[in-house]
């Protein structure tokens, strides 16, 4: 069976949207892995067939109401983990997303107006996760992203294994600096060591490069980084 993403939402019509294009898009029609969408209204019981409602309590906006909700996910026949897209879940980081496309699939909700009723994330025990600090219109965006990263790590999707080995975050560090074709371009030459035919040095520059804008740029990701090396060594030394 391939890696199976399932997404509920009220609007179906957006799926598979940019996943249906380039190398994810590659991928789904060759069935390295599927996509199902639930349109959340299909589940409405009223004749406007709402899936949303004004917040007990007061405030602007509306809200997601539990018992469609919690039809559709009743019926959605997802795999892998329930995750309900929100900026306050836990943050989608590239360990997660390893883990995620290494399961059987993921099964996302994705919310609209102000959010979610609480009561069906916890009688339905749904994990939250959020792309970062900010706060998007509604969860398919989101969700686009984290199959996006899901399924570029499916054997097979990417051609090139390497490139996963080397890219951000599979070390802990940012990537180095790419530069390509043309060598000299508005005066600015690329780094002599690229041209040197030396294979060693260009490891090394690219590593020292990787770690420097690591400490430059991303002092959380320097710090464990440099704290796994040191525990590391300690390790090895004893
Ligand atoms: N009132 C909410 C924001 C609602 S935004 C709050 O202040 O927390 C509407 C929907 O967009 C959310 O239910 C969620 O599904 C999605 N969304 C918004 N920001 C997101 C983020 N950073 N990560 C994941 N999903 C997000």
């Amino acid at each position: 069976m391939s890696w199976q993403a399932t997404v509920l939402t009220i609007f179906p019509e957006m799926l598979p949207g940019p996943l249906g294009l380039s190398l994810a898009g590659k991928a789904l029609r060759a069935g390295l892995w599927r996509l199902e969408t639930v349109d959340i209204r299909e589940f409405a019981r009223d004749k406007h067939r709402s899936v949303d409602d004004a917040p007990f309590g007061g405030g602007p906006g509306m809200v997601m109401r539990p018992d469609v909700l919690d039809a559709a996910i009743a019926r959605a026949a997802g795999t892998g983990p329930l995750i309900l897209m929100s900026p306050r879940g836990r943050r989608l980081d590239q360990q997660r997303v390893r883990a995620l496309a290494a399961g059987p699939g993921v099964t996302l909700v994705c919310g609209r107006f102000e959010g979610v009723d609480q009561r069906v994330i916890e009688a339905r025990a749904v994990e939250e996760v959020s792309l970062g600090d900010f706060v998007l219109s509604g969860g398919e965006p989101a969700a686009i992203a984290l199959i996006d990263a899901c399924v570029r790590l499916i054997p097979g999707v990417l051609g090139d294994a390497e490139t996963l080995a080397e890219e951000s975050f599979s070390e802990g560090l940012l990537e180095y600096p790419h530069y390509t074709r043309p060598q000299l371009w508005q005066e600015r030459a690329v780094p002599e060591v690229l041209v040197s035919g030396d294979h060693q040095r260009v490891r090394a520059w690219r590593r020292a490069q990787a770690e420097r804008a690591t400490r430059e740029r991303r002092p959380d990701l320097w710090d464990r980084y440099s704290a796994a090396l040191a525990a590391a060594e300690s390790h090895e030394t004893r």
